[in-house]
């Protein structure tokens, strides 16, 4: 398939937007395949969509495309939809991570470094929550958001093609990468077993009192992802403190106990 409404540019593109679908779970390479060509263009459509069968390039790269509702963004900056992405959370996030590694290999045959002008938010181009779950996994903002895709993309241009191999990288520093650091959940259960309040997360620095099981969710994954190893998780009791004991050990401040 190769669109080719939106024109030709004649250069390459000069920055990047990571788009979501908003689509369910059906929604993924295949389905875009049978749906693009029924659809007026000028409705929209983006370069490259990824989902669990795959990539689908619906126009080539070479052509502008109507992605971001902004004349500017859509003459310049390449465009991918992450599919899938309304469904199962942990498919739209290796969903995600197969658009960060195709993103990837394109800025680097481009030239374009990611930073704050090239990599794109739709939802800074035009009014839209695009892309509304990356950004509400990754920290709620645009600049968190941006700041992650950054970060991801600095990841694979620095020489490394998996995110498991990037863990095994003790040189690597950036907070995704840094595996020396020791992370685990917890949770505190009172003498007779019962939760005695929510699970917490230790990210190596610091307690973090998660409100919600999807930010626990969240967590799982995103470890797995970049370590490929589970994220360790113990249940303590009130009678053995062992998580106070540990934190009091590494002389780590308790900003937040969950258990009184
Ligand atoms: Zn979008």
């Amino acid at each position: 398939m190769n669109i080719t409404n939106a024109g030709v540019r004649g250069y390459n593109p000069t920055g990047v937007v990571i788009h979501n679908d908003a689509g369910s779970n059906g929604a993924n390479a295949g389905f875009y395949n049978d749906w693009l060509p029924k659809q007026n263009p000028e409705n929209g459509f983006a370069h490259v969509y990824i989902g669990n069968d795959g990539r689908l390039q619906a126009s080539d790269f070479s052509n502008m495309a109507y992605h971001c509702a902004n004349s500017y963004g859509n003459a310049n900056y390449a465009s991918w939809e992450v599919c899938q992405s309304e469904g199962d959370l942990s498919q739209f996030l290796r969903n995600e991570q197969a658009v960060l590694d195709d993103v990837a290999k394109y800025m680097k045959q481009w030239g374009l470094t990611p930073n704050r002008d090239t990599v794109k938010l739709h939802q800074e181009l035009s009014a839209t929550s695009c892309p509304r779950r990356s950004v509400e996994v990754h920290g709620g903002t645009v600049e968190s958001c941006r700041s992650y895709f950054i970060a991801e993309l600095n990841k694979r241009l620095t020489g490394q093609t998996s995110s498991t191999v990037v863990a095994n990288n003790t040189q690597t520093n950036t907070e995704l990468e840094d595996d020396d650091l020791m992370k685990f959940t917890y949770q505190v259960n009172t003498k007779d077993g019962k939760p005695a309040g929510g699970v917490s997360y230790f990210n190596g620095t610091k307690v973090i009192g998660l409100t919600n099981g999807d930010q626990w969710t969240i967590i799982k994954q995103i470890y797995k992802d970049t370590t490929g190893k589970d994220l360790k998780h113990y249940v303590w009791n009130e009678g053995a403190p062992w998580h106070l004991r540990f934190l009091q050990a590494n002389n780590i401040k308790v900003e937040m106990a969950p258990n009184k």
